[in-house]
């Protein structure tokens, strides 16, 4: 009855939950919006939650 339990929240380390980020180039559109681009974690990929080991680790960098 040992079962694995895991003493690392499920938050990705990484990023601490925090998976994606706007980040505003300074300028704006045509349309007057504020041109931003989302920055999504790599190691969760945007996910803010850190699945299996396997999973991710091995199928990309
Ligand atoms: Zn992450």
């Amino acid at each position: 009855m040992t079962q694995r339990t895991s003493p690392t929240p499920r938050s990705c380390p990484n990023c601490d939950g925090f998976a994606s980020a706007a980040i505003t180039t300074g300028g704006r559109n045509h349309r007057g919006h504020l041109h931003t681009i989302t920055a999504d974690c790599p190691a969760c990929h945007g996910t803010g939650t850190r699945t299996t080991r396997r999973n991710w680790e091995g199928a990309r960098v």
